[in-house]
């Protein structure tokens, strides 16, 4: 497929010019103009500005093209985004696939349309206001909660996938479709412990010519007025019969006489459940006990997961002592390492934890050559400006590039995110430990996922609030610990109190995140609020 991906400042040329394929005749030219509305969030805008990681996101687009190419395989693909200030009804992008028929075009370029705004590292800094276009409100560049969701994820390469025992799939990523390889159950199974006749045969009285029980294998037609005594699980001896349950018979020596009769078969059918081929498990299942039986059921003994992560953590601190020390004047406890553990540990990932004072070459020095052998590099503390605050320069000296080193959201404002060429993250994550609880559940699990390969989802969903919510209407957007649960059919939010970063006290109760939008100063009691869970995915 011939591709040609062009980031660009100028105006997009329209109508994109066709690409003369050389590989076939193309029967269809589709091209989507997306045109920059003069509205965005609800308000009049005059124009919006496109920033983007342009290496980064002209390679993802092209993996993402080429991998889209295998499904749906058309000719030609065009794409032309616009990056700088674009005025509303200008385009900011341009996508044209050549294809032999229409609804390979259609098809690529829908899906293409729907990854890149989920994975390519493109974003809207700003929107210019409407009186004011050149000057008007900017608004911080520092990424809002969105904003480092879809950066991290753009930085996250799925991890490749191995085989491995059941016993050691539980809490893995599917990465195949597993299907049925053969009729479920693959035989006729009597449902019950009782005696099998033949369905065309009225007599109420038999004579018992076989005992068949479960893992017993012996085919046979039976003949009017004889019946088989079968044991729950047992395979039925033919076709065309039923098996009256022991409870409704009376034995008399080797006959038996039925004493009720209906309609029932009690007879768990061949393919009943699934037959031969049928989709039964799809990739970016998480394979927990059930889906781990049905595995297990299918003979699928190996299943292909994705590898798990490497992780190093580091916490950083002239303060901070292990918890089970008794901390001297101006000591804290660190929790976060306990916190990291445990986080990690949900996802069934075992950390190599490291504890080290605020020096950069002995935090080097304790690291050794690890962070070059690790996936995921966590460094609690010094992710700041201060003067001790090492941990950008720490990443930079183990090979990442930081991509960046603040939000726009509280707590967890000095987080730093960098990436590394062979793929290998790394966070800076902000000290204290309200923050780290923020930033491990919302921005790490989000990088976990990716690179476990599940598919992204929206961490949000809506509560109403048990209570009011005050807050000082900080610039940023606020992320508060509460309390969630269902009430009458919906989810119902408590709001727990908490009056610093540094204050964990609200924990212990608290199992989701409310996300109170930039400038919040009050949501009232019966308001709807978004949160997030603080739970594994479910
Ligand atoms: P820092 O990000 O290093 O500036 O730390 C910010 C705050 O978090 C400081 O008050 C630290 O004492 C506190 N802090 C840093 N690391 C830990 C830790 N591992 N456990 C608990 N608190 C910490
Ligand atoms: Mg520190």
């Amino acid at each position: 497929m011939d591709i040609d991906i062009q980031l660009m400042r100028g105006r997009i040329p329209e109508p994109l010019p066709i690409p003369a394929t050389g590989a076939g005749t193309a029967g269809a030219w589709v091209e989507f103009r997306g045109v920059v509305r003069g509205e965005e969030n609800g308000l009049p805008i005059a124009a919006l500005e496109y920033e983007a990681y342009e290496e980064m996101a002209v390679r993802e687009m092209r993996r993402i093209v080429e991998d889209l190419g295998r499904e749906c395989p058309c000719l030609a693909v065009r794409v032309r985004h616009r990056l700088g200030v674009v005025p509303v009804g200008e385009a900011a992008l341009s996508v044209g696939v050549a294809g032999r028929h229409r609804n390979e075009a259609f098809a690529l370029l829908t899906k293409f349309m729907d990854r890149l705004k989920r994975d390519v590292p493109i974003w809207k800094p700003r929107a210019l206001a409407l009186a004011n276009p050149l000057g008007g409100v900017r608004p911080p560049s520092a990424p809002g909660v969105e904003q480092v969701l879809a950066r991290v994820r753009a930085g996250c390469r799925p991890f490749e996938a191995e085989r491995v025992a059941l016993r050691d799939a539980a809490g893995r990523v599917l990465r195949e479709v597993v299907c049925a390889p053969e009729d479920q159950p693959p035989f006729d199974r009597s449902a019950v412990d009782g005696f099998a006749v033949r369905l065309d045969d009225p007599a109420d009285e038999f004579s018992i010519v076989d005992d068949i029980r479960a893992g017993d294998w012996r085919p046979r037609r039976l003949q009017p007025g004889t019946a088989v005594r079968i044991a729950t699980g047992g395979a039925l001896p033919c076709n065309g019969l039923q098996v009256v349950v022991k409870e409704e018979v009376q034995l008399a020596g080797a006959r038996v006489r039925l004493l009720r009769r209906d309609s029932s078969r009690n007879i768990r059918s061949r393919g009943e459940e699934a037959r031969a081929g049928q989709v039964l498990i799809e990739p970016g299942t998480v394979l927990w006990p059930g889906s781990l039986a049905l595995l297990a059921s299918l003979g699928q003994v190996q299943p292909l997961v994705t590898r798990r992560p490497r992780v190093l953590h580091v916490a950083t601190g002239d303060e901070i002592v292990p918890p089970e020390q008794a901390p001297q004047q101006g000591q804290i406890r660190d929790s976060n390492s306990t916190l990291v553990r445990a986080f990690l540990g949900s996802f069934d990932v075992e950390p190599a934890q490291l504890r080290v004072a605020d020096d950069r070459a002995q935090a080097k020095a304790a690291m050794g050559d690890r962070p070059q052998a690790v996936d995921l590099l966590l460094v609690s503390g010094g992710a700041s400006v201060g003067e001790h605050d090492f941990t950008g320069v720490l990443l930079e000296e183990s090979g990442f590039r930081i991509d960046f080193r603040r939000t726009n959201t509280r707590p967890g404002k000095p987080l730093i995110f960098a990436t590394r060429e062979d793929g290998a993250l790394a966070f800076g994550l902000p000290g204290n430990p309200l923050a780290h609880f923020v930033c491990l559940n919302l921005f790490v699990r989000a990088a976990l996922e990716k690179l476990a390969g599940l598919p992204e989802r929206n961490f949000f969903s809506t509560a109403v609030l048990a209570a009011e919510v005050r807050s000082d209407g900080d610039s940023r957007e606020t992320l508060w610990p509460a309390r969630v649960k269902q009430a009458g059919g919906c989810a119902e939010a408590t709001p727990l109190p908490w009056c610093s970063s540094a204050d964990l006290t609200a924990l212990a109760a608290a199992n989701a995140l409310l996300h109170l939008p930039a400038a919040c100063q009050l949501l009232s009691a019966g308001a709807e609020v978004a949160f997030a869970s603080t739970s594994p995915p479910a």
